[in-house]
């Protein structure tokens, strides 16, 4: 029985996101999407705006659940008895920081792994940040997000 933990901001998922999602849920039996509550970040989307968009738009996967969490990733972890962490890696950019903090939580719990999918080539360019910014000025985001999240966009910015 493999449960593992997805744990990010999601603000707010897009096709990156699900891409991952549902790539992960077919390898491990169970899989929690975990919504890191960063009180560093001020987020566009509501924790409640974001768990709403991630159960809308993954209904579909019986394995997955949505939770949300504050603290330590590693912790989230042990708390739900999970012994992998998923991540997404896009670019050579993204793989520093994600190899130190997969080297910090592993040197904390050996007994928890990470584990790294590697970004689909469409979705290479693909982060929530550029998902608002497109939304922001009133451009077409229907190759980024699902239409819900695109909805939550025009109820947020009115365009
Ligand atoms: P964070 O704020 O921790 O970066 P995000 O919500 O942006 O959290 O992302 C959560 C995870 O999903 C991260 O591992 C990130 O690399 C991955 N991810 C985000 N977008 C994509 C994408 N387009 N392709 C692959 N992985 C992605």
């Amino acid at each position: 029985m493999i449960k593992a933990i997805y744990p990010g901001s999601f603000d707010p998922v897009t096709f990156g996101h699900l891409d991952i999602i549902e790539r992960a849920a077919r390898v491990v039996d169970e899989l929690i999407i975990g919504i890191l509550v960063n009180k560093e970040k001020k987020p566009l989307f509501t924790m409640e705006e974001r768990r709403f968009l991630l159960e809308e738009t993954t209904k579909e996967f019986s394995n997955v659940t949505i939770q949300t969490f504050e603290g330590l990733t590693i912790d989230f972890a042990r708390k739900n008895g999970a012994r992998l962490i998923i991540r997404g890696l896009r670019a050579v950019t993204d793989f520093e920081s994600e190899m130190q903090i997969a080297q910090t939580n592993h040197s904390i719990d050996p007994e928890i792994d990470t584990m790294f999918f590697t970004t689909s080539l469409e979705y290479a360019f693909l982060s929530s940040t550029i998902a608002r910014e497109v939304a922001y000025y009133g451009s077409d985001v229907s190759k980024l997000v699902p239409p819900v999240v695109a909805g939550a966009f025009r109820d947020k910015f009115g365009k």
